[in-house]
């Protein structure tokens, strides 16, 4: 048999054994994070923590929108002072200004 099997060494965070996976398999393992396990030689469990770099981008993409409905709630509010601050002082009559 003959080919070629890209190789990704990895070390196991329960006993330090540095042993090599297939490199789609680890590939498999970085999108999928926390919801998909693997073994060590030795039988222990693992497999990575953190966000995915698709759930990074979810999360950024979410994040976005947010701050643009909020930029739009504060654009909303300023339109509705700008006529107050913008408003001329009026003129008070004295026989208004004494009543
Ligand atoms: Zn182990």
């Amino acid at each position: 048999m003959e080919g070629t099997v890209a190789l990704t060494v990895v070390v196991c965070c329960a006993c330090g054994v540095v042993y090599a996976i297939p490199t789609t398999l680890d590939k498999n393992l970085l999108e999928k994070r926390s919801s998909t396990n693997t073994f060590c030689p030795n039988s222990h469990t693992w497999h990575y923590v953190g966000q995915s770099a698709v759930e990074r981008e979810r999360d950024l993409h979410r994040q976005i929108a947010a701050l643009k409905e909020d930029k739009r709630a504060l654009d909303r509010r300023l339109a509705l002072a700008k006529p107050r601050a913008a408003r001329k002082p009026r003129l008070v009559k004295p026989e208004e200004a004494s009543a």
